[in-house]
């Protein structure tokens, strides 16, 4: 029998890797438990009362993720993640036909699930520009609305951006597009733990989540759908119907619970939390700067992530850091869909690092449950990680030292 490996117990390590995935918190398991113990029926079986409880309980979620986000819960469709539902965006709406447009705006430091169907789409004829951001990330304005003409169908920005934790300013994109009749599509994988986004404020026509970046289970997500923007899709899967059939497929009901779940604890507490994780933020940053002669920090210090922590190092390989630092300290050298390429990340080479300067760097993610007392030690750890491997790659600075 091959055995799966557990899943290490929290006091192992201290977690510090929240942009690739969060911590589930206790109560969205709690909400699930009874759902994996006694949820059957299929939630799309409407003959029976199993089937109705398990529609009741979607039909709740999707209240609750609606909720959060200042929207209607028939706009909002479920889908295996943000990955499932940027594709769904891009994809959907820019082979959907319906119009003469052939354009695709997205930024250059947008996640691989835009910039990929961005590649697949330029093999089909559309034009798609990666628009240029300035040393912090943010969306050149200039260069956006030289691309904006006529021929754009789609723009899509990400809201956070994952790596360094840029905030782009999506309500002036939006009445941007809009005054040439675009749709904006916005990436909002990272948002819900970095701000309240009201869609309906912010004027999107789409936007994607995924739970397991908002304390939610990891397999779920949704593509939020702004009234009479659902005719502008093509489905990319085909069956049995569901959710407007541009996704069909069994819903899994304990996680769309749990995504519910995740939400509503957000919208109790989000704002709290946020202004306390930020406090922490710029502790570990302040600290982390002393600590480590000659790091720089990457990103901007205003809009901003507040869980997100982004460091050049002076070191030759970040890898070789975080490697020293295991197995005690989860952070990392970049998105985690990237790691375990030798590539150096698209978002710090957009940002203008050379690659050698981008191998050099660390991200951190913060969040709910981290503390001080972990803040403290991961700079402790990093700043010996880092001098040994210096010392490693340098035999010199060993002997002068
Ligand atoms: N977009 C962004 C900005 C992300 O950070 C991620 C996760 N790394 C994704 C999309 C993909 O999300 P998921 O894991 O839910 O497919």
């Amino acid at each position: 029998m091959i055995r799966a490996m557990n899943p290490a117990p929290p006091s192992d390590g201290i977690y510090l890797d929240y942009h690739a995935s969060t911590p589930v918190d206790p109560a969205v398991i709690e909400a699930m438990l009874p759902w994996w113990q006694h949820g059957t029926g299929n939630p799309h079986s409407h003959e029976h009362a199993f089937g109705w409880r398990a529609a009741e309980a979607v039909d709740r979620a999707r209240t609750q993720i609606a909720d959060l986000i200042g929207a209607d819960s028939q706009d909002v469709i479920f889908t295996s993640g943000a990955t499932d539902a940027n594709n769904l965006a891009i994809l959907g709406t820019m082979r959907c036909g319906e119009s003469s447009r052939r354009t695709l705006l997205t930024t250059a430091i947008d996640h691989a699930s835009i910039l990929g169907p961005a590649s697949a789409l330029r093999e089909e004829g559309f034009r798609c520009i990666a628009l240029p951001v300035d040393p912090d990330g943010f969306l050149l304005r200039d260069a956006f609305l030289d691309a904006l003409g006529e021929d754009v169908l789609l723009v899509s920005v990400g809201a956070a951006n994952n790596e360094i934790g840029t905030l782009q300013d999506v309500p002036w994109i939006a009445d941007r597009c809009h005054e040439v009749g675009a749709l904006l599509h916005t990436d909002a994988a990272q948002a819900l733990t970095a701000a309240r986004p009201s869609f309906s404020d912010w004027g999107v026509d789409l936007a994607s989540l995924s739970a397991h970046k908002a304390y939610g289970p990891q397999g779920i997500g949704a593509l939020f759908i702004a009234p009479g923007t659902a005719r502008h899709i093509r489905a990319l899967s085909f069956g049995g119907g569901q959710q407007l059939g541009l996704k069909p497929g069994t819903l899994p009901t304990a996680l769309c619970v749990g995504f519910g779940e995740a939400c509503e604890i957000l919208q109790n507490q989000g704002c709290a939390e946020r202004q306390r994780i930020e406090r922490l933020r710029d502790v570990l940053i302040a600290s982390a700067l002393t600590a480590i002669p000659g790091a720089e920090l990457n990103g901007p210090r205003e809009h901003r992530h507040p869980g997100n922590i982004n460091l050049r190092l002076p070191c030759d390989d970040a890898r070789d850091v975080i490697q020293r630092m295991q197995p005690a300290f989860a952070i990392s050298s970049g998105s985690a869909c990237q790691s375990g390429s030798d590539q150096a990340s698209h978002v710090l080479e957009a940002i203008g690092l050379t690659g050698a300067q981008a191998r050099a760097c660390v991200r951190l993610g913060i969040g709910r449950f981290s503390t001080v007392e972990d803040v403290r030690a991961v700079v402790g750890a990093m700043a010996s990680a880092v001098t040994a491997s210096r010392e490693c790659s340098c035999p010199d600075v060993a002997l002068r030292a």
